[in-house]
């Protein structure tokens, strides 16, 4: 089998609700999404997407991955789909770093091998757990008030996870941590994420001020050094998922004792070829994950649900439905849903959904072999 046609295609998808992290830092109203159609000569039709979290949250960007598919495609062209670690070399040769442009290539060439081989692709990756995966919500608020009514909104949805995201001054932080612990229902998962929102000092005084709660906090400061140096001085968990990007984050990580959670976003890793690595990783060290696309459709969506299949249930905290988050959906509704505040893996051969093409517009490039 080869591929013989890349087809890209680019779309906005706008938030129902404008968003904030980092305690107000940094704004998001629209996401940058890429979706990319691989054709092979065997009539197979594979789909993936990359949808960074708009330009500001981390290096990556939607126009990055579009540059980046344009340099790749000539050596992807022309290689067997199912043969995924050639396809990953042969785009880490084509354009060295750059990961989340590579993902959605390596999203629909998992698609297409799990089509091929008639099995969903966590279950071509070996495994496949039918345990629904909770959904955290993302509770983008700043005050206590805004972050009850956000919590009763997701509540009335099913959710039995969040992420509450916090940062940048240490006193509301505190407030808004002991009133959302004075209202965790019994079996809820909630992780305050501050998305690098404080400093060391901020981080240490936050950290102390809750130590009675002992709650999990996600990337607590702007880096592994910040977080690795303030980790011996605080007895609080730790997720990290913004520096976690490639596999040798994952290593010190997990060597040095720097988290007791993962936080896998596929796009920004490189898709599910790198991020099985990291999984791996976390598996041999004790680490538990989350496993979320960095943003994008239920196409993203559905593939960290694959890979959250892949984890053993007890390791598995939470997946994360960005779609929920959306004014449009690409896919008309198919994929894997909220239903009651989870995500039920697809039974369907490959990713398990595909876009409405006619809801992406005119390409914005084909890529052919010669
Ligand atoms: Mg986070």
């Amino acid at each position: 089998m080869k591929i013989t046609c890349i087809t890209v295609f680019h779309q906005d998808l706008p938030l129902e609700h404008p968003y904030w992290l980092s305690g107000g830092r940094l704004k998001f109203e629209v996401l940058d999404a890429t979706f990319v159609r691989i054709d092979t000569d065997e009539g197979l039709i594979g789909w993936g997407e990359g949808t960074p979290w708009g330009h500001t949250y981390v290096p990556a960007h939607g126009p990055g991955i579009r540059a980046g598919i344009e340099t790749i495609a000539p050596f992807v062209l022309g290689l067997d789909p199912r043969r995924i670690l050639d396809v990953e070399r042969a785009m880490d040769l084509a354009l060295p770093g750059h990961l989340y442009a590579k993902s959605p290539i390596d999203m629909a060439c998992w698609d297409i091998a799990g089509q091929a081989a008639g099995l969903p692709i966590a279950e071509l990756m070996g495994a496949g757990s039918r345990t629904p995966r909770p959904i955290a919500s993302s509770v983008g608020a700043k005050t206590v008030d805004e972050t009850r009514d956000v919590i009763e909104r997701y509540r009335a949805r099913g959710y039995v996870a969040h992420s509450v995201k916090i940062g940048g001054d240490v006193e509301r932080d505190i407030a808004r941590i002991r009133d959302m612990e004075s209202l965790r229902l019994p079996g809820e998962i909630v992780l305050y994420d501050v998305n690098r929102g404080w400093s060391r000092q901020q981080a240490l005084r936050v950290m102390r001020a809750t130590q009675d709660l002992n709650v999990m906090f996600e990337q607590p400061c702007e880096s592994l050094d910040d977080i690795a140096a303030i980790s011996a001085k605080h007895a609080a968990p730790v997720s990290v998922d913004e520096s976690l990007v490639t596999l040798q984050d994952a290593t010190r990580i997990a060597r040095d004792g720097l988290a007791e959670v993962f936080g896998i976003k596929l796009n920004r890793v490189g898709g599910l070829t790198k991020a099985a690595r990291m999984r791996d990783v976390a598996l041999a060290h004790g680490i538990d994950m989350f496993v979320m696309a960095t943003g994008g459709s239920v196409l993203a969506d559905t593939e960290a649900l694959h890979l959250a299949a892949t984890i053993p249930d007890a390791n598995c905290r939470a997946v994360w439905a960005c779609q929920d988050m959306l004014t449009t959906d690409v896919a008309n509704g198919r994929g894997p849903r909220n239903i009651d505040g989870h995500l039920h893996l697809p039974k369907t051969p490959g990713l398990g959904v595909h876009p409405d093409e006619a809801k992406l517009g005119a390409p914005t490039a084909t890529y052919t072999l010669p």
